[in-house]
């Protein structure tokens, strides 16, 4: 559903030029289960925002859905990415002077759904997350744990294929950080959402039923597909 092919990126600096990824091949199907591990600096969130459309890779090719990435106008590739993709970072990333429940609308108001759909929609998902009680606080009435459940519900609220997740819980005390991660595997395993997970605890990657490590901008260890 998702595959880099020979994917190259570099970041210029000045006059020097930094290898983020070097020439990396990877496919994640339907309703995969990925931990994605390496040290800091390997190639990690790069690779999750080349796969998800973020950034243009500097050479070789993505496939979002079997569609080239690098071939589409930025608006198709826009529409794209928000069917099939939903993003969740390590710093949430939501609107601060708006509500949980339009945090959650967000993506579907560049989508032109009309207002009171919107509103259910999230609402429906605010639920989904453990946090229906909690629509009408702003980010700054929330734990961290609920502002990332948050910015799951807002991922979900699109229904993507597939999740990317960089270092989701990195910002979460640990009992917090496992109701996200427990959140997560549940919408994996119970709906068949595809999970790709960046982190560096050694303890979540095991969780994962693939393992991918990233070293210096390459893949060096890959436990394997599952189709
Ligand atoms: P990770 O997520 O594994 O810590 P990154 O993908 O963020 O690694 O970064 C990989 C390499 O690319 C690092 O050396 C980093 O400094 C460099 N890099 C990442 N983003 C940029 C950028 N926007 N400009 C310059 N260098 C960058
Ligand atoms: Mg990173």
């Amino acid at each position: 559903m998702l595959e880099a092919r020979q994917v190259s990126r570099e970041y210029r600096v000045g006059p020097s030029a930094v290898a983020a990824l070097r020439e990396v091949d990877l496919r994640i199907g339907r309703g995969e289960h990925v931990a994605l591990t390496g040290p800091s600096g390997s190639g990690k969130s790069t690779l999750m925002h080349l796969l998800g459309g973020l950034e243009r890779p500097t050479a070789g090719r993505i496939l979002i859905d079997g569609q080239d990435a690098g071939t589409l106008p930025a608006g198709r590739l826009a529409r794209l990415r928000s069917s099939v993709i939903g993003f969740v970072f390590q710093s949430f990333h939501l609107q601060p002077q708006a509500s949980a429940v339009d945090n959650v609308a967000l993506p579907l108001v560049y989508r032109g759904v009309p207002g009171p759909q919107r509103r259910r929609r999230a609402l429906d998902l605010l639920d989904r997350v453990g946090l229906a009680h909690r629509a009408q606080h702003r980010p700054g009435q929330l734990s961290g744990g609920e502002q990332q459940r948050v910015a799951v519900a807002r991922a979900l609220v699109t229904e993507p294929a597939v999740l990317l997740a960089d270092e989701p819980t990195g910002n979460l005390d640990s009992a917090s950080g496992e109701q996200v991660l427990r959140l997560l595997e549940e919408l994996n395993a119970e709906r068949g959402v595809a999970l790709a997970i960046v982190t560096h605890e050694r303890r979540i990657a095991d969780r994962a039923r693939r393992r991918i490590v990233l070293h210096d901008g390459r893949i060096t260890a890959d436990t394997g597909t599952e189709w």
